[in-house]
């Protein structure tokens, strides 16, 4: 997408109808929409944003995945005066601890570290080989082979390693402070003309003959009108539901969590380049560290876990004192069945909740954003836009849940709550994917899916779906070179981080918060 502004931002204002744009909600949806608005759309376009102090924002949603990188780059931010002003720090994957229960006394591990694994040969994709070395005994691990892995294990990080042109396959994104990081994004997207109201919706006027909506009255009396709203207003869906009734799919029966606590403790050690997702008796705990504290939280199913026992098992698996009380949240995990109806689209919150086991939400406002730049309405009839933003909306948020399904499906835990995910119906589509995995360890992203193999792969080795065999092409290479193969790929990824400093030197010299 070209720059506001530019050649081809001037050729679409001269076509498209829209003038002004209303963003309801300035928590991460709404300004990371303002900005990335603020920079494409064309430059005769007006952007305004409604926000309310009273009502605040949810104030979670610190942990991002690489793709987040292409959002900054888009914006022009500079990466390390980005980080420096969220308090942010690197992260290369999520370490899950004791997914699979504790089969020797120890709790198990395993990392989805971001980035490749191995390098393929031809038609024949890495972890084939690996599969074929464990089926002749071979005692290497697949993690052996990830930089990104390594790195994690070590508490390294080096942003200059991770350069295209090395074939050291690692990728990074970042944890940061959400309120510091909507800050940062307001005062970009304001430098850019983006106009904020500050107040409570209390009113949203509608077209009487298309039922477009046509603006929104502030508790102050304020109105504020548009040709184009974005809801950004959170779990409440102020004009996707409340105005337009979206209708909502509920994806609880797939994904059963419907709580959360929340609470920023005192950091203790090295800062892990990489987020960390505990499970528990009843759910599962996140550990995100930043530069100042470091962020926590439990989701749990109520159904199983009360709110009470909850606040203690959080309390009790901090690593650094509490530095504040646990915050409640509560949610239904699915998402609107439409999230553009007349010409509203929703983002964030609004859009629907998967819980943040994979990190995925701040992915999906992002996502959302660029679909919509790129279907963004000629004229105020966008029914065909909306129609394959809906399509291409739908067929991303079922590729994710998926994904998580699979993290609460193959557990291996003995505690009630675990046993009932274990025997709980999943997707057919998911269904297929592991039965094909199982068989002969294939695996394929389906289309523009969020997660590709190597995701795939580390969650489903991870958890213990083991394929019974590996797929018959790896015997393309000569047994004699299959250790050298497996070495040099080992050797390469020891080097790659063998010269990485510690993330915490790295984030001294480049970006250390004020
Ligand atoms: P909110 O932050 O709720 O903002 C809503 C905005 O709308 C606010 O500004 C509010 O003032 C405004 N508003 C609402 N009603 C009105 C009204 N009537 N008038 C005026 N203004 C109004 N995502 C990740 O990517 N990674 C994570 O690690 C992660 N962890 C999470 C953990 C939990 C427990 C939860 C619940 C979510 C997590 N998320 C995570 C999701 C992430 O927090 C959200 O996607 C992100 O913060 C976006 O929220 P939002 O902007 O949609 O909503």
């Amino acid at each position: 997408v070209m720059e506001r502004g530019s050649e081809t931002g001037d050729m679409t204002a001269a076509r498209s109808a829209i003038r002004r744009v209303v963003i309801v909600g300035g928590g991460t949806a709404g300004w990371m929409a303002a900005a990335a608005l603020a920079r494409f759309l064309p430059a005769g376009t007006s952007i305004a944003l409604v926000e309310s102090d009273a009502i605040g924002t949810v104030g979670v949603g610190e942990a991002t995945i690489p793709q987040i990188r292409l959002f900054n780059q888009g914006l022009g931010i500079d990466e390390d005066d980005f980080i420096r002003a969220t308090q942010g720090t690197f992260k290369l994957g999520i370490e899950f601890v004791g997914w699979s229960g504790a089969p020797d006394g120890v709790e198990s591990r395993y990392i989805h570290a971001f980035g490749t694994i191995g390098r393929g040969l031809g038609l024949v994709p890495f972890h084939q080989h690996w599969l074929r070395h464990r089926s002749g005994g071979g005692a290497r691990g697949l993690w052996d082979f990830s930089a990104s892995a390594l790195a994690a294990q070590h508490d390294r990080f080096a942003r200059e390693l991770g350069r295209p042109d090395l074939p050291s396959g690692v990728a990074w994104a970042f944890q940061f402070d959400a309120g510091l990081y909507a800050a940062y994004l307001r005062s970009y997207a304001e430098a850019r003309g983006v106009v904020r109201h500050e107040g409570r919706v209390v009113a949203v006027g509608q077209d009487g003959e298309r039922g477009d909506i046509t603006g929104v009255t502030l508790d102050s009396g304020t109105e504020v009108s548009g040709d184009f709203f974005v809801d950004c207003s959170g779990f409440r869906g102020l004009l996707i539901e409340q105005t337009l009734h979206a209708g909502y799919d509920d994806w609880s029966a797939l994904l059963p969590c419907d709580r959360a606590l929340a609470v920023p403790s005192a950091n203790v050690g090295a800062t892990t380049p990489y987020t960390r997702a505990t499970a528990r008796e009843t759910g599962w705990q996140w550990r995100i560290p930043l530069q100042h504290r470091t962020g926590n939280g439990l989701v749990y199913c109520s159904a199983f876990l009360d709110d009470a026992r909850a606040a203690d098992l959080l309390l009790g698996g901090l690593d650094g004192k509490p530095l504040a009380d646990p915050r409640p949240l509560s949610f239904t995990t699915g998402r609107r069945r439409s999230a553009w109806v007349k010409n509203c689209v929703a983002l964030g919150l609004a859009a629907g909740f998967m819980e943040p086991l994979e990190s995925t939400s701040i992915h999906l406002i992002q996502a959302g954003i660029a679909r919509l730049l790129q279907l963004f309405p000629q004229d105020c009839d966008s029914s065909i836009e909306a129609a394959e933003f809906n399509r291409q909306t739908t067929r991303e948020w079922r590729a994710v849940r998926d994904f998580l399904v699979l993290h609460y499906h193959a557990n291996g835990r003995d505690e009630p709550f675990w046993r009932a995910c274990r025997e709980a119906p999943i997707p057919d589509s998911l269904a297929h994917r592991i039965d094909l995995f199982r068989s002969t360890g294939r695996l394929f992203r389906e289309g523009e899916e969020l997660f590709a193999e190597p995701g795939w792969l580390q969650v489903l080795i991870g958890q213990g779906v083991t394929p019974r065999r590996y797929d018959p092409l790896a015997d393309g290479l000569p047994a004699a070179q299959l250790d050298e193969f497996l070495s040099l790929a080992r050797r390469h990824v020891e080097q790659v981080v063998g010269r990485m400093p510690t993330h915490d030197a790295f984030i001294a010299a480049h970006c250390a918060a004020s």
